[in-house]
């Protein structure tokens, strides 16, 4: 595709996605001097950064932030990227004060345990914050996060901060292409206004798309396991990555995902988190154990950062079987378990996946999501399990809960309920993702790398596409690095010169 292109529109900066790493990209660039557009796919910005829990990340020394990092990594990013990443944490308090001073939000230490930080050195440089107090402030429409709003308040001061500065969100504007001249990104395609338009990014592109939790190809090429459902929104298919892909781009951390186990029913469309989500709290009782589909336990159900590593016990393929055996696995409590309180945690940006889920699990045993049994034996052989293996896995269960001795998969006493009372419960549960951290391979700059290392002129990459997170992730580590990238994506793309249109014209990479 060759010749002079009918600009639709110019902006110094384009950014693709209304996620906070967008927003954070859109508010540097313009205040480095900028003109800045960003391009939203659905007819809401926010993206999964308003669902979050609303921890972020941020670290007292560089130093320790540096040490703990360099061990989670598993060898996969640079040092100097490192560096840069634990400087940003250090920063990142007052940089998210000052853009609170907008609306008035308070950001405050969280009071979490520590449980959810490995036990690495530098651990103790590591705390989390949240965003509380914003009056009158009841949440977005069009987002649904239960009792906790914490995310969506996150989010606010940031679209506060771009409302503020009369920056342009055009929503209903999926980006599809890059538009590459001389080698340079100098605009991209996208669907404006219901037709394919041309926009000219005088000095850079910022892909801010996230991540590709709801691109079915994608996760069953990288991932282990399948299926592995996703919560969250539905516009984040891994566009960022196919626009990048085609200019050339090396991808990395495309098998991490931030995942644990939850539940997908076949009547609803979405699938659900379950309850307990950020760091664990061993001093919280949890109904359930997760059985394989034999009828044994396999794994321990609350991983220090259940959200972060739970999923990965279920992805194993059995090649004796051959089978995966932990897809789906189970969840096995009891009457007075189900008493303890909901088992799942709903959310969602799509008006049709709302969900409120019984506090009591009753309604959905109602439903018939939650299996009812009268006796262990009822439950193991609806299974198709020897109800010997069964009676064994919970005898062994309730006496490692009585005895308070060591648990095989090291599940921590405080968190151990046991199962003795009918009548029985069972669920399938399967790897649930809560966000991918994989996509184009950035530089300490976040400027996107070809497959030999060397920039794309003029194309950056923030947010969770293209996650520094290679290894282990850091619980609150993606909201703030939606901070730490966009702050200097939207640096580094406003000091670049505007590029100028060359002689022989534009052309679509094709
Ligand atoms: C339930 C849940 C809880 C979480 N809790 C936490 C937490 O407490 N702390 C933490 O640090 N992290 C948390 N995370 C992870 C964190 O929220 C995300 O990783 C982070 O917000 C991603 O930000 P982002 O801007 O990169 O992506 P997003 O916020 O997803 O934004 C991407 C945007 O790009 C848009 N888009 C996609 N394709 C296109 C296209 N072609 N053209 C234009 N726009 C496009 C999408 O619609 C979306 O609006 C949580 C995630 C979930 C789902």
């Amino acid at each position: 595709m060759t010749g002079r292109f009918d600009w639709y529109l110019t902006a110094d900066v384009v950014v693709v996605g209304a996620g906070g790493a967008g927003l954070v990209s859109a508010i540097n660039a313009y205040d480095a001097g900028s003109s800045v557009l960003v391009l939203e796919k659905m007819s809401n910005p926010g993206g999964i950064t308003i669902l979050a829990g609303g921890g972020v990340k941020a670290a007292r020394d560089v130093e320790g932030a540096v040490s703990y990092l360099t061990h989670t990594q598993g060898g996969r990013v640079s040092e100097q990227l490192i560096r840069t990443f634990a400087e940003g944490l250090v920063e990142l308090p007052d940089y998210l004060r000052g853009l609170a001073e907008v609306n008035g939000a308070t950001v405050t230490e969280r009071n979490e345990t520590h449980e959810g930080i490995y036990p690495f050195p530098g651990a103790e440089s590591l705390y989390s914050l949240t965003v509380t107090d914003l009056d009158d402030f009841d949440g977005y429409h069009w987002a649904y996060t239960g009792k906790n709003l914490a995310g969506q308040r996150f989010f606010k001061i940031l679209l506060d901060n771009v409302r503020k500065r009369d920056i342009e969100i055009r929503t209903d504007s999926p980006a599809s292409e890059l538009i590459i001249d001389n080698g340079e990104v100098v605009g991209l395609w996208a669907l404006i206004d219901g037709e394919k338009r041309a926009v000219r990014a005088n000095r850079g592109v910022i892909l801010a798309s996230g991540g590709f939790e709801f691109n079915e190809k994608l996760k069953k090429e990288f991932f282990e396991a399948t299926p592995v459902y996703a919560v969250g929104n539905p516009g984040n298919t891994g566009d960022g990555i196919l626009m990048a892909q085609k200019a050339g781009a090396a991808l990395w951390h495309m098998w991490h995902f931030h995942g644990s186990y939850g539940f997908k029913f076949d009547d609803f469309d979405t699938a659900f988190r379950i309850a307990p989500g950020g760091a664990r709290n061993s001093n919280r009782p949890v109904s359930w154990i997760v059985v394989d589909s034999s009828g044994k336990r396999f794994m321990n159900e609350l991983h220090p950062a259940t959200q972060d590593t739970a999923a990965r016990p279920l992805g194993v393929y059995d090649p004796d079987v051959p089978a995966y055996t932990r897809i789906p696995a189970y969840l096995i409590f009891d009457e007075e378990g189900r008493k303890i309180g909901r088992i799942a945690n709903p959310l969602t940006t799509h008006p049709d996946h709302r969900y409120v889920w019984s506090e009591d699990n009753l309604a959905e045993i109602e439903r018939g999501w939650i299996k009812r049994f009268d006796s262990l034996e009822e439950l193991a052989t609806a299974h198709g399990w020897s109800v010997e293996t069964l009676h064994e896995t919970v005898e062994n269960w309730n006496r490692i809960v009585r005895s308070g001795g060591e648990d095989e998969f090291h599940r921590p006493a405080g968190t151990r309920v046991s199962i003795d009372t009918g009548p029985f419960y069972a669920v399938p549960v399967w790897p649930l993702l809560t966000n991918t951290q994989g996509g184009p391979e950035h530089d300490e700059k976040q400027r996107v790398l070809d497959a030999f290392g060397a920039p794309i002129p003029r194309l950056f990459a923030v947010g969770e596409l293209g996650s520094f997170f290679a290894h282990l992730y850091l619980l609150g580590g993606n909201l703030s690095e939606l901070i730490i990238s966009g702050r200097i994506a939207g640096h580094e793309a406003a000091q670049l010169k505007s590029s100028a249109e060359t002689a022989r014209g534009l052309h679509a990479v094709a």
